[in-house]
């Protein structure tokens, strides 16, 4: 059993809004042999996450329509979404957001930007 798990590549989904940040993330993640799920509209994040059944959500706050926060708060009312792990990438600053980010319900958090190697650690430190 636990041979088989490490043949196996953990999935990633990635809610992102910008179209270059999506990308990074997504090529650095598949280069590292994940599977990664990569998605620009956070109104789909719920419906993607349930289909997809991702290890991990890398999940930017700032986004058009819904915020990351919102997302998290939502995953964290619903039995089948909230046991997965979420990482939040944030432009935001402040102690207080990081509070409110991790009381949301968030395994971890990081600012952008985010370096390669810090983010690369981020997700491995939560699923390997
Ligand atoms: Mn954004």
């Amino acid at each position: 059993m636990a041979i088989w798990d490490k043949c196996v590549s953990k999935k990633v989904l990635i809610v992102e809004d910008n179209e270059l940040n999506l990308k990074l993330f997504t090529d650095l993640l598949r280069a590292h042999q994940y599977e990664v799920e990569p998605l620009r509209d956070g109104r789909e994040a719920l419906d993607k996450a349930r289909s997809f059944s991702p290890d991990l959500i890398i999940m930017d706050i700032q986004m058009p329509h819904v915020s990351g926060l919102d997302l998290i708060e939502r995953m964290q009312g619903d039995a089948a979404l909230k046991p997965i792990p979420v990482l939040a990438v944030t432009a935001y600053a402040g102690k207080g957001d990081e509070e409110r980010i991790m009381g949301a319900g968030a395994r971890a958090y990081l600012s952008k930007p985010v370096p390669v190697m810090q983010f690369l650690a981020g997700v491995q430190a939560i699923i390997g």
